[in-house]
């Protein structure tokens, strides 16, 4: 819980105390939130003045809602409906998934209103986009190529925004979007209210603070490089040949509600997704090669749990919550190590504990050792670390009191898939997430609550421009 907020306002507890109007205080009722998490407590009256705000803040955070509320009641005020091909408030994100996620969220908080919502996103006919935004539309949520391709046909004008958020920024850039926000920016109407949120604070997106929001409010709820509290880790070491099987036994055995298995690439997610179909378990692989349509499927039966088990690569998982993620599988480590932190995340929602495992084999304990580094513990081993790999650096143990590998003896059973420490493998790139300190609902969703007016100083090691275009439109 934050100590003070900015400018020495006194602490709002209570979404009554918000400043919000009847109609979204109900649809928050109806959510059965009882307290406002950090940032809402702290975006909330702000936003409701009309002030521009950078948010530091991840999923898991409310931090949807800090934004999607005081943006529906801004709008609620507005006489009439939207003009013919025009919006009203537009939020930008990297992935159609996390568009998909928003345009969720933001029907839900409008239940109560008579606020037109729609979404644009590649990867899917243009035409029944262009028909919803003939009509004008109240809050629209896009990627950003296919935003573009609109307003390049003329389908959609910038000119009646009133609020525009740009969600993930850091994402936005690892994937090469940044150009193509300043010109979705520049196409804005000079008077209008700018968000902008991070999970980093890398320096194009400062860049892109400082050039389009005015003397903005800076909140901070980031719990940088520290993984939930909520969840248990392990590692086990094993040579890749033998992950397929390991895997397989690991979901057969453990108590598993629903898992995501994390691959490197795409290519990786799909030989995983047959292994364990095979095996006899009920997998859907989510990757930036995937149709449209599959993607919906396959996301749709893992939301609703008819699917138990999500093989994903990190492009298409980033932002997904769900609440009944009971173990996050690291098949492969990635090689970001902000991307562990927020593969976990992934876990351990909705006040839940949650069990990450991850497979490590000769070559991936440099990757190892760089994601402790980060976290600042020990991950509790399981299985030989073979001989001439890193040794750990002595730190103090957490405070899950980690069992440390045994070497593996001399000459004994070298690994067959061997690779540099912090090698890349072919395909896809991991991409530079970063840590997600998510509980929601019902308990407060992750983050310290502190507002600091600078960035949480991670995310150094990320690596881009993110393949684009994978997942996004
Ligand atoms: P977000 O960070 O916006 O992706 O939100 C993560 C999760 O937190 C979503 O499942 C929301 O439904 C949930 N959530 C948002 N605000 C609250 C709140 N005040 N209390 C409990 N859960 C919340």
């Amino acid at each position: 819980m934050p100590g003070t907020l900015a400018h020495e306002r006194p602490i709002l507890t209570q979404f009554k105390e918000l400043g919000l109007s009847e109609s979204i205080l109900r649809a928050v009722e109806r959510e059965d939130y009882s307290t406002p998490t950090p940032i809402q407590e702290q975006a909330i009256p702000v936003l409701l003045t009309g002030r521009d705000l950078v948010g530091l803040a991840q999923t898991g955070t409310g931090k949807t809602a800090a934004f999607t509320l005081p943006t529906l009641q801004m709008i609620e005020g507005l006489q009439g409906p939207p003009h013919p091909k025009t919006c009203r408030a537009l939020i930008v994100a990297p992935t159609r998934e996390l568009v998909a996620q928003i345009v969720q969220s933001v029907r839900t908080y409008s239940r109560f209103t008579k606020l037109s919502v729609t979404s644009v996103v590649g990867g899917v006919r243009p035409g029944p986009q262009i028909k919803a935004l003939s009509r004008g539309v109240d809050v629209l949520v896009a990627t950003p190529g296919r935003l573009l391709d609109h307003m390049a046909t003329g389908a959609l004008t910038l000119r009646d925004v009133r609020t525009v958020v740009l969600d993930e920024a850091d994402q936005m850039m690892d994937m090469g979007f940044i150009p193509a926000i300043r010109k979705i920016m520049r196409a804005l109407p000079e008077n209008r209210q700018t968000l902008l949120f991070s999970a980093t604070m890398p320096k194009e997106v400062r860049a892109l603070a400082a050039d389009f929001l005015h003397d903005p409010e800076e909140i901070s709820v980031a719990r940088v490089g520290k993984p939930v509290e909520a969840i248990n880790h392990k590692v086990i070491h094993v040579p890749g040949a033998e992950k397929r099987a390991v895997v397989a036994d690991l979901l057969k055995a453990e108590d598993v509600g629903q898992a995501i298995v994390f691959t490197r690439t795409k290519r990786g997610a799909d030989r995983v997704c047959e292994y364990l179909e095979k095996a006899g378990l009920r997998a859907g692989a989510l990757h930036g090669n995937k149709s449209q349509g599959q993607r919906d499927r396959t996301l749709g039966g893992f939301r609703n749990g008819k699917l138990k088990i999500l093989v994903a690569t990190d492009i298409a998982a980033r932002g997904i919550d769900v609440d009944d993620v009971s173990h996050v599988i690291n098949y492969e480590l990635p090689n970001v190590p902000e991307s562990y932190v927020h593969r976990i995340g992934r876990t351990a929602r909705a006040g839940k504990g949650g069990i990450a495992i991850a497979l490590c084999d000769r070559g991936e304990v440099g990757l190892l050792r760089d994601i402790e580094k980060l976290i600042k513990a020990d991950i509790p081993a399981e299985g030989e670390v073979p001989e001439g790999v890193p040794a750990r650096a002595s730190r103090p143990r957490n405070g899950n009191g980690p069992v440390r590998a045994r070497r593996r003896p001399n000459g004994n059973g070298a690994p067959k898939q061997g690779r540099p420490a912090g090698g890349r493998p072919n395909g896809e790139r991991s991409n530079g997430s970063r840590p997600d300190g998510g509980q929601p609902r019902n308990g407060k969703p992750g983050g310290n609550g502190q507002r600091q007016s600078k960035q949480g100083g991670n995310g150094q090691r990320r690596r881009r421009p993110q393949q684009q275009g994978a997942a996004a439109g």
